[in-house]
């Protein structure tokens, strides 16, 4: 599939509550990659990803859609059928199926009636194959377990059928397991569809694994970004967490890292 050479661009975004959230931040997102964010609580990842889904309009800068459309000119629907955003908290309905959770995904693209057609039966019914959740069509979304939930967040988000895909805190709460599993389906499905996704973790090892391009955030700000070896060194690490970090480059080019915790010291020597 041809992609513009940038699919999404943030230029000088700024953003505040009642105090700067957001200063300056440039970035963009290309075609078959998938960027990570890392950065400390409250250092405004979210709040990021909410300006660069055009759920909130920045104070100053804009986003542009394939590096020439501001989302500031778009409505919210047009947005939408190019931006699809897999939130924290999913939002899932008690009495909802597994289907009817992930045909959501397609209301950017129905009609002012909101009827769904045999076609968005089917690329739900895709979406769902391509997250292993065939088996879980007709099951209440309160009876599968929360790493096939975030599989269905990531079903509805590709029945959506967009070319961003922005994940939000995405493995949280998973095993290591499961959150492999969960990055390598990701990955597979940026490269397959030649995608630009967007990942916020805390998970440093798996973004490290995962990503063609991090982005180290600290106190509103892009502190550093770049490939994965440029980004996680113990310099920029130290500086972001206020810890002291061991970093070990494995084949391949991923990027180990491991906080240096010492024990109380109060019992050394
Ligand atoms: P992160 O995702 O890195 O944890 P957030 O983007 O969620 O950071 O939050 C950045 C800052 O913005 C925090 O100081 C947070 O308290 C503040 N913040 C987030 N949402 C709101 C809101 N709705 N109203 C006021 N302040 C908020």
């Amino acid at each position: 599939m041809i992609r513009p050479a940038i699919m999404l661009e943030a230029r000088r975004l700024s953003f505040d509550y009642h105090k700067p959230i957001i200063r300056d931040i440039s970035l963009s997102l290309k075609p078959g990659t998938i960027t990570g964010i890392i950065g400390p609580n409250g250092s405004g990842k979210t709040t990021a990803l909410r300006l660069l889904c055009g759920i909130m309009p920045p104070l100053s800068g804009e986003v542009l859609l394939g590096g020439e459309h501001p989302l500031s000119k778009m409505r919210r629907k047009e947005i939408a059928r190019h931006i699809g955003m897999v939130p924290q908290n999913g939002g899932f309905y008690q009495y909802q199926t597994v289907f009817q959770f992930a045909i959501q995904g397609r209301s950017p693209h129905l009609s002012l009636l909101g009827f769904e057609s045999q076609t968005d039966e089917q690329i739900t019914l895709e979406a769902l194959e391509m997250t292993q959740l065939t088996q879980y069509l007709k099951a209440r979304v309160t009876e599968i377990s929360g790493g096939e939930k975030q599989r269905l967040l990531l079903a509805r988000a590709l029945a959506q059928q967009t070319e961003i895909l922005l994940l939000d805190e995405f493995t949280a709460n998973l095993d290591i397991n499961y959150q492999v599993e969960l990055l390598r389906l990701v990955q597979r499905i940026t490269r397959e569809k030649n995608l630009a996704t967007l990942v916020v973790s805390h998970e440093i090892n798996l973004l490290g694994a995962f990503c063609d391009h991090l982005i180290l955030m600290s106190k509103g700000k892009i502190h550093h970004q770049g490939s994965v070896q440029e980004v996680l060194t113990r310099e920029h690490l130290q500086h972001i967490f206020g810890l002291d970090f061991s970093i070990r480059l494995l084949p391949g080019g991923a990027v180990e890292v491991l906080p240096v915790i010492n024990k109380d010291c109060s019992q050394c020597d």
